[in-house]
């Protein structure tokens, strides 16, 4: 074994990794475009965007130039009480992109933090209007994080068990899959109508990690119709979906009812460095300008807003907007359409589904479809072999690439799905 990988092995905990009975890890040494380069000349396709985050291909060298330029200029500052252009940049820019209604910027470090900043500014939204609300209403299947308040207002599940006891309660409402949506609805509105109701929050229109189950922005435009009408905060988590993947900007940009506060991450700094945004509509903003010290938000951390990360963004943002990207999500966006066409009523495929450059279907297995099953295991190495980097979801396979894949590119990974069907 190369002796860089036992000194891994010896060294450091991987997220989401048992510390028995898992593959050694693959040693990446470059990586360019959607390919990753491995130590023994492995070159492999990229095809869930290094978890969900990359989407302008990797070392992008417009990104990178911005990095270096920044990082001699000024690589952090502390952002109480200080500010930078970078930020400011950024704030401008993400303005001209996002819902029209969303009016400030506040910056954490990841998708979590960034849906834990949500909540508080929910939850203290009610506080310092000195109205009593405590209910949170969340979807079934939810994924928002892994720190407390993200994992309370998620799916429990077994990776939420050993902390049952110290999430809070939240008000789970059934997922709305178009066969269900009224009686979803109907659930949602006792929900709501029980009274004390501070926030609804929800993947718009796609569960990432719940499986990539997708919902119509109609049921998801009532759900917030009513939710306004009772004056309960609508919370969109956007850290998967914003930035184009969903074939627009943001999949709020399918509703006609705008949410009140956004989390944002993931693609954000182009999949570079990590970065959290909450983004609220001048509403929520309207319950801290006070001259009350103590209705501040009293939330930050030590690498807010990093310098860095914000130029990251602001040229991840320059090549999102661009004409060429544009073109290339809506191309994948029609191939990843055609291969769901040609995959539905296959033998071997339960569902299919596809929303933007994102399509994922469920394979037909006799097993159990949950995150353990030994399917997944399966298909991720059957792919691998072929220098394909799918990580399946139980037994849902998704294909989530950087929108700089080129469609011959595409069309292999999707000949490749197809081929492995037939093995079946
Ligand atoms: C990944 C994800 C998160 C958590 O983001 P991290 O950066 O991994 O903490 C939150 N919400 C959604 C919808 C996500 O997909």
């Amino acid at each position: 074994m190369d002796e860089r990988l036992i000194k891994d092995k010896n060294n450091i905990w991987h997220p989401f990794t048992p510390l028995r009975g898992a593959d050694d890890p693959l040693l990446i040494t470059s990586a360019s475009g959607i390919y990753l380069h491995t130590h023994d000349g492995r070159k492999i396709i990229d095809a869930v965007s290094s978890w969900w985050v990359n989407i302008h291909g990797h070392s992008h060298p417009h990104i990178a130039e911005a990095l270096a330029t920044q990082a001699r200029k000024l690589e952090h500052v502390i952002f109480a009480g200080f500010t930078h252009e970078p930020a400011i940049r950024l704030s401008e820019n993400l303005k001209k992109i996002l819902p029209n209604n969303q009016q400030k910027i506040f910056f954490s470090d990841n998708g979590s933090t960034a849906v834990e900043v949500a909540l508080k500014m929910a939850m203290q939204y009610w506080h310092n209007k000195g109205i009593e609300k405590k209910n949170i209403i969340a979807l079934q299947g939810a994924y928002h994080g892994d720190t407390f308040g993200s994992m309370s207002v998620g799916d429990r599940g077994i990776f939420t068990d050993p902390f049952a006891r110290y999430l809070f309660n939240v008000i789970p409402v059934d997922f709305p899959d178009e066969a269900y949506e009224e009686k979803a609805f109907e659930q949602f509105k006792s929900a709501i109508d029980g009274g004390s109701v501070c926030a609804f929050i929800f993947e718009p229109l796609v569960q990432g990690a719940g499986g990539m189950r997708m919902y119509r922005p109609e049921i998801l435009d009532r759900m917030i119709a009513y939710a306004r009408a009772y004056d309960v905060i609508c919370i969109a988590d956007e850290v998967f979906t914003g930035f184009g993947r969903t074939g627009r900007m943001f999949a709020s940009d399918y509703l006609e009812h705008k949410p009140d506060i956004m989390a944002l991450s993931k693609g954000l700094t182009g999949g570079t460095l990590p970065m959290g945004i909450t983004t609220c509509s001048q509403q929520i903003v309207s319950a801290f300008e006070t001259d009350d010290f103590l209705k501040t938000f009293f939330h930050g951390h030590s690498y807010t807003a990093n310098p860095l990360a914000c130029a990251a963004a602001n040229a991840s943002y320059e090549l999102l907007t661009n004409a060429q990207c544009q073109q290339n999500i809506a191309r994948i966006t029609q191939q990843q359409h055609a291969f769901k066409l040609r995959l539905q009523g296959h033998k071997n495929v339960r569902t299919v589904r596809s929303l933007g450059t994102l399509m994922a279907l469920e394979v037909q297995t006799d097993a159990q479809t949950s995150y353990t099953s030994t399917a997944r295991k399966k298909i991720y190495h059957y792919f691998l072999e072929k220098n394909i980097l799918l990580r399946p979801l139980g037994n849902v396979i998704y294909v989530l690439p950087p929108y700089v894949i080129t469609a011959e590119e595409l069309d292999h990974v999707h000949n490749s799905i197809e081929e492995f069907l037939t093995t079946l």
